[in-house]
């Protein structure tokens, strides 16, 4: 949500009502909006704080959000153990920064990093870290392509370097995180339109709009707006073919913050990660298919060519060489170690079927949903377990209501199905997203689907149109942006 203005409430409203069942006076006024002058026991404070909470959506219905909402009790209880570890305090503990280490290395392997060892040396091998999120690993890429093309225009001896303004070529269907760096680092997003039937970016669209101030190409697996993958190695072959001609040399960095920990289990003979040489860096998102509670993401270079040695601080508290590259200083290391843990409890195998259940639901959901009949599916959740659908023919006066009005009878049984319009060129398609995650079943899937016939079923026996919602920008919906 936006930034909280400080309004203080007046009358009534201004204080917090305690039940009285957790106090002894039962006149403790608590202030809302500024610090109580003393405190109250513990256990008044938990029910206090948790009374409001309860006015929370349930985690497990909310079918918007791409982030973990459920962990087992092995996973909760070491995350808990690891609270007072800051993951910055790599000397107090080195355990915990090892974890990452691993981690780092295990990702690498996944996404076919060339290994040290394997004609490499140390020195050359892939480098990368944990993050808050994608959202600061995507930051971290794109920083470290805006600092390479400085580099590569400095060294080309292009006159005027200060004056030329570098620019990022990317799908209008990229997630809001791409349009932040651009503007805080003052870079020219070059968005590509949607239009019917070219959901994302494809390589003949990004290869047109390259030029010699190109930093990269942003190419998403998958898409936040439908699930559907971008085409890296087609996108990465244009722009051997802008080279070959002539052309700059234009570095891809791959926006996996889903499709980091889907791809590699579901579709492992697609090139998309580093077997496709263009390929520079790749971001992921642990709190999404990595399958953590949220905090966790990661970046990961090709190797240390990718990523620019002035970006990367030194510091020396283990008396070795500990460098980072973080926008954060100090951030929880419970999340790194269920990270960790998650890939030894599941292995490559238990990744798989996690990542295949989920699809096999994703599908049945997509497939029956398409034979209700007044939906048309925009994808059917085959590449991430993701899936957009719309009205199959919204302008026909037989459907008096919205891909909104659905949306919003759904959120009345508790089901969180968010509703938006698509970006550039296609402010008028208006669809439904349902996000399959771990613990969502096909039980689950069967209810949602009892719950969307009866409603489908109300709103077609309507006389009346029903108010209109009015359907904001996609990024201005809560929850959708996750
Ligand atoms: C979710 C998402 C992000 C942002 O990731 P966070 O981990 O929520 O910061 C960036 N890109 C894509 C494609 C996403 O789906």
């Amino acid at each position: 949500m936006p930034l909280h203005k400080n309004v203080q409430d007046a009358g009534p409203e201004a204080d917090l009502d305690i039940n009285p069942v957790y106090v002894r006076e039962v006149q403790l006024r608590v202030p809302r909006n500024s610090i109580p002058r003393h405190g109250m026991l513990p256990d008044t404070a938990l029910q206090a704080v948790r009374d409001e909470l309860i006015l929370d959506g349930n985690a497990r219905l909310n079918l918007a959000t791409f982030v973990t909402t459920w962990m087992e009790p092995q996973a909760r209880q070491l995350m808990a153990e690891c609270f007072d570890k800051n993951m910055i305090d790599k000397d107090e503990y080195p355990q915990t920064a090892e974890l990452e280490r691993r981690c780092v290395n295990i990702l690498a392997d996944l996404w076919h990093a060339p290994a040290a060892g394997a004609g490499l040396g140390d020195q050359e091998a892939a480098v990368g870290c944990s993050t808050t999120g994608s959202s600061e690993a995507c930051m971290l890429g794109g920083m470290a392509l805006l600092w390479r093309w400085r580099a590569r225009r400095t060294a080309g001896g292009a006159a005027g370097v200060g004056a030329d303004q570098p620019n990022l070529v990317m799908g209008a269907n990229v997630q809001v995180c791409w349009e932040k760096f651009c503007r805080y680092w003052q870079v020219e997003p070059r968005l590509v339109p949607m239009v019917p039937g070219r959901l994302h970016l494809t390589g003949p669209e990004a290869a047109a709009r390259c030029d010699e101030n190109t930093i990269g190409v942003v190419a998403i697996m998958g898409s936040t707006m439908d699930g559907s993958y971008e085409p890296v190695l087609q996108i990465s072959e244009a722009l051997d073919a802008l080279q070959a001609a002539g052309g700059p040399d234009i570095p891809i960095h791959v926006d996996g913050a889903s499709g980091g920990f889907v791809a590699p289990f579901l579709h492992p003979d697609l090139d998309w990660d580093f077997r496709v040489r263009r390929v520079a860096s790749i971001n992921a998102s642990g709190h999404k298919y990595g399958l953590v509670y949220p905090g966790v993401g990661w970046v990961v270079w090709r190797d240390v060519a990718a990523l620019p040695e002035d970006l990367v601080f030194r510091v020396n508290y283990l008396g070795g060489d500990m460098p980072t590259f973080a926008l954060n200083f100090s951030r929880p290391g419970g999340n790194v170690a269920a990270q960790y843990y998650n890939f030894l409890r599941l292995g490559f195998e238990g990744y798989r079927g996690v990542q295949q259940a989920c699809q096999d639901v994703a599908r049945y959901l997509s497939g029956e949903i398409a034979a209700m009949g007044p939906f048309e599916l925009l994808t059917d959740g085959s590449e991430l377990p993701v899936f957009a659908f719309k009205l199959a023919e919204p302008s026909s006066s037989a459907v008096r209501y919205t891909v909104f009005d659905v949306s919003e009878r759904l959120r009345q049984r508790g089901w969180l199905v968010p509703a938006y319009t698509f970006p550039q060129d296609m402010q008028d398609t208006a669809v439904l997203r349902i996000v399959v995650r771990n613990g969502f079943s096909r039980d689950m899937a069967r209810l949602l689907l009892a719950d969307l016939r009866a409603q489908v079923h109300l709103l077609a026996a309507q006389p009346h149109p029903p108010a209109p919602l009015i359907p904001g920008s996609i990024k201005d919906r809560q929850g959708f942006a996750h």
